[in-house]
């Protein structure tokens, strides 16, 4: 009796959601009916992994959350290996994957060095980087906001000159781990002065994942004064568990680009309280729960995010589960009995497969991290900072 109720209920919510959907709307919210994902995890994730990733695991990763539907995955990098060592097999990646035709797959570009070299592997689209906090430009990228400015406009006006689309990040728009509270218009000056230069769309990152709906409101407000909405995506870390409901508020605002990382691949994953980036299961699972279409296959997904946290010997920080009910706890279980027992692929000349089980090495890597101040404190919050990931450049968006 009470289970026949509850069906009823859930068809009927369900059918009313589908319906809403339909019109774009649930409840009194207006949202977009169609969700682009740019998914971020073979970058922005793997960039943070202290453990070297081989080239064919990246490879494999790409291709199977293309496989999933996803349209746009942003490959690597192609700034100095000197800062991301995680990444200096760009070119590599680039030329490996399976391209596939209608899908994108942005690098990121630092200048006008990597332009060349991501155009040489390759690359129809870039990405370029600024801030929106004074202190944070000159720690991550050692410049000043302006000086970084002018910097990227020569980088994208080539770009867009030798036929390539850029997108540009605006980081820490909803805080900064030096300066803490960011100014809404500041992000909107930023972001427009991107628009400017030729970028096409500016993903606004809550980089240290500090933001809360309501500061995504008001932030978005004031950026969408100058720079039209549909050139606006963001790109939420989930530090505060806040990613999702951040998520929400950008679609009512009328945005329709999330960036995501599959596993929430990203972050640093030694430091306490770290988190990477929203998932893309989770963002996928509440998009297809409001009736709003991704083009995504979920299972397919999931499946990926299986294959490279198994790879990475850790549980996925995603929260959504296959429907069979593996996930990247049991395949870490798995690996963790077998020594190494992940797919064959992983496996063929895979000589850092023994470093990702090695207890000494990751408890070096702890410690690394532990005994780097946390300039998060500054901001009231103990956030990751960028201290705690020096080297490894993980803040870049
Ligand atoms: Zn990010």
């Amino acid at each position: 009796m009470l289970a026949s109720c509850v069906s009823r209920l859930v068809r009927a919510r369900a059918a009313r959601y589908r319906g809403f959907a339909t019109q774009g709307a649930v409840g009194d919210a207006v949202y977009p009916q169609f969700v682009q994902i740019v998914e971020v995890g073979p970058r922005d994730g793997l960039q943070n992994e202290p453990i070297k990733v081989p080239t064919n695991i990246k490879i494999e990763l790409i291709n199977r959350l293309v496989a999933a539907g996803l349209r746009t995955v942003e490959a690597t990098s192609f700034v100095s290996p000197k800062w991301v060592p995680q990444l200096a097999d760009g070119t590599e990646v680039l030329k490996g994957i399976d391209r596939k035709p209608g899908v994108n797959y942005p690098v990121l570009v630092p200048n006008l060095k990597g332009l060349d070299a991501a155009i040489a592997a390759g690359a129809e689209e870039i990405a370029v980087f600024g801030a929106a906090s004074e202190s944070f430009s000159q720690k991550n990228i050692n410049c000043s906001i302006e000086e970084s400015l002018v910097r990227f406009s020569d980088v994208v006006r080539e770009a867009v000159n030798r036929g390539l689309r850029v997108r540009g990040y605006v980081s820490c728009v909803l805080g900064c781990p030096y300066e803490g509270k960011i100014s809404p218009h500041k992000v909107a000056k930023v972001a427009s002065a991107m628009v400017d230069m030729g970028c096409y769309e500016i993903s606004l990152g809550d980089t240290i994942g500090v933001g809360t709906p309501g500061e995504m409101d008001l932030m978005l407000s004031e950026v969408s004064r100058l720079v039209p909405v549909n050139h606006l995506a963001v790109h939420c870390h989930n530090t505060y568990g806040q990613a999702l409901a951040n998520i929400l508020m950008a679609l009512q605002h009328g945005v329709s680009v999330v960036d995501s990382s599959v596993a929430g691949l990203g972050g640093c994953p030694y430091a306490k309280g770290a988190s990477g980036n929203v998932s893309t299961e989770d963002v996928v699972y509440m998009l297809h729960g409001m009736g709003i279409e991704t083009g995504v296959d979920l299972e397919k997904l999931i499946d990926a995010g299986n294959f490279i946290s198994s790879f990475l010997n850790r549980p996925t920080s995603s929260k959504c589960r296959s429907k069979n009910g593996e996930d990247g706890e049991c395949l870490r279980s798995k690996s963790l009995l077998s020594g190494c027992d992940v797919p064959s692929l992983i496996k063929e000349g895979n000589e850092e497969c023994d470093l990702a089980l090695d207890s000494k090495e990751l408890s070096r890597l702890t410690n690394n991290m532990k005994s780097s101040e946390p300039a998060g404190v500054a901001y009231g919050h103990p956030p990751w900072s960028i201290s705690q990931c020096e080297g490894i450049s993980c803040c870049v968006a």
